[in-house]
């Protein structure tokens, strides 16, 4: 591999090229110097959220496509960002390099990488580079902004709320399932398998509608479905003091759920287990229905209202369906469990 001088420089000349300067006038002084200078804009308030990846914890680089790890190191950061109902506008990314990776790794992951900053307008303006010993180790750090007082949090669910969710759960977690199984992105593979695969390889967040969502003041609390959706709900209960009901039969199961089970109990576990949807998890004001899948609409995103935010008490979720409403213990990813 090249040195870290030439690396850097070429990583320098890729983040300054395309580069959307029209709309960069709160870049002061991007790749370079000792920091990075930038002014946030007058009436917004800035959001820094940052995601480690660690090779063999958080990902395989067996399993890898370098251009959509490249991807995915980004867009797992801009979930979070479109999770506060922000918009990003700045990236940092830190890497810990290992031997074994040579240049042609680096070309596509930075192509991965560039290809979705590009589309969504957001900056690298700066990281540190180092060598590790063993494993590649990944940070990934987005700016973002938001109107004043308009960040989504997750403590703000109140009794009452509905409870939605983007797009289909359970979709990674079978990807992560059949890649463990030998599958990989190869031609040869069918088109459920490849969507799976994609799924978990390369998550698509929908970053358009939380930020409007956000912009909108309709969301009462919003997080992103990395762990499960289970898990995440009760993240939301838990800072909001609140309990949930989730309705069985109106969880959007992902259609690659087919691939590993016709048994659609064990189906609706695994969708609300599975981890690393990056879809949005929202609670809203009934009354705010309307205007919420209109929104989804305009952003081309689907949203399913999956259940209700109920009475305090000891954050529970509650499964409830056809004559039955009983207590859910979420079994989502958690590191060092
Ligand atoms: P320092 O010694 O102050 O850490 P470096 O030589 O590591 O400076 O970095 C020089 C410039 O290159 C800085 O602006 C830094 O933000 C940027 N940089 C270093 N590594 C990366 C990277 N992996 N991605 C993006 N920018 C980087
Ligand atoms: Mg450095």
């Amino acid at each position: 591999m090249q040195g870290e001088f030439a690396f850097i420089e070429g990583i320098r000349r890729r983040a300054q090229q395309d580069a959307p300067d029209a709309l960069d006038t709160s870049l002061v002084l991007g790749i370079g110097d000792d920091a990075a200078v930038w002014r946030p804009r007058e009436g917004c308030e800035s959001l820094i959220t940052t995601d480690l990846l660690v090779e063999d914890v958080d990902f395989k680089i067996d399993y890898a496509v370098p251009a959509w790890l490249g991807h995915k190191v980004l867009a797992v950061s801009l979930s979070d960002i479109a999770a506060m109902g922000g918009r990003a506008r700045f990236s940092l990314l830190s890497l810990g390099i290992p031997r074994t990776l040579g240049d042609e790794f680096w070309r596509d992951f930075f192509a991965g990488y560039f290809a979705l900053a590009d589309r969504l307008g957001v900056r690298l303006i700066g990281g540190d580079t180092s060598a590790a010993p063993e494993r590649l180790v990944l940070d990934s750090i987005v700016i973002g902004e938001c109107s004043r007082g308009r960040a989504v949090r997750r403590s703000r669910a109140r009794v009452g709320d509905d409870v939605w969710v983007t797009g289909v759960v359970g979709g990674a977690h079978i990807g992560l399932s059949r890649l463990a199984d030998g599958c990989r992105v190869t031609a040869d593979v069918d088109d459920l398998t490849q969507r799976a695969l994609r799924r978990h390889l390369k998550p698509e967040p929908p970053v358009e509608f939380g930020r409007r969502l956000g912009e909108s003041g309709l969301a009462h609390s919003m997080i992103d479905v990395s762990d499960g959706l289970a898990q995440d709900l009760q993240h939301i209960c838990v800072e909001s003091e609140v309990s949930a009901e989730i309705d069985a039969d109106r969880v959007p199961v992902a259609p690659e759920m087919q691939l590993i089970t016709g048994d659609s109990s064990k189906g609706l576990l695994l969708a609300l287990n599975g981890g690393e949807d990056f879809e949005l998890l929202v609670t809203a004001a009934t009354t705010s229905a309307g205007e919420l899948i209109g929104l989804a609409g305009t952003c081309g995103v689907t949203l399913s209202r999956i259940g209700r935010i109920v009475d305090r008490g000891e954050s529970c979720i509650y499964l409830t369906g056809p004559g039955y409403r009983r207590s859910f213990t979420p079994a989502g990813y958690e590191h060092f469990a």
